[in-house]
């Protein structure tokens, strides 16, 4: 099966830290986590297919404008997911992927600048809380970048 885009990618300033990234969300996660905001992406072919002529297109559009490329799942399409990865560092663009698993194959983490693991779950918030499951990672130095997150959301309540 090939990957499916729900929509036009976005253009996305807080998603990930210091970046201006191009999203696409893939459809067809299966975790079915309780009080997930995307289920209707749940569906595998829901949206259009990314095949690898289309996201180069979406790249050359907006290249001038990104730093970064973040995918919303699709770690479900490893072969799929890793050639669009090596086609995005081809182009000098950094890239992250958020899955809701805890790990994921080393050869999709060879690829990645950034990665978000972790389900959603309502009890303990997302990465703006200092109670979540959640981590953002930045993979070359090991560091944890949650405390990006949660700056803002401290400066707000300051
Ligand atoms: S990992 Fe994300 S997209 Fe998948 S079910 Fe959980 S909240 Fe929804």
């Amino acid at each position: 099966m090939k990957p499916f885009n729900t929509s036009k990618p976005h253009v996305l300033f807080q998603e990930v830290p210091d970046e201006v990234s191009l999203a696409f969300t893939i459809s067809g996660c299966p975790l079915g986590c309780f009080g997930c905001h995307s289920a209707h992406t749940w569906d595998p072919y829901f949206g259009v297919c990314l095949t690898d002529g289309l996201f180069l297109e979406y790249l050359s559009t907006y290249k001038q404008l990104i730093s970064c490329v973040v995918f919303f799942g699709g770690e479900w399409h490893v072969d799929a997911l890793l050639r669009k990865l090596q086609l995005a560092r081809r182009q000098g663009l950094k890239t992250c992927l958020f899955t809701g698993l805890d790990s994921i194959p080393k050869v999709l983490q060879q690829q990645l600048t950034y990665l978000k693991t972790g389900r959603w779950l309502k009890e303990v918030g997302g990465l703006d809380s200092p109670t979540t499951n959640q981590r953002f990672i930045e993979l070359s130095s090991g560091n944890l970048l949650n405390y990006k997150f949660q700056e803002n959301t401290n400066h707000v309540a300051a």
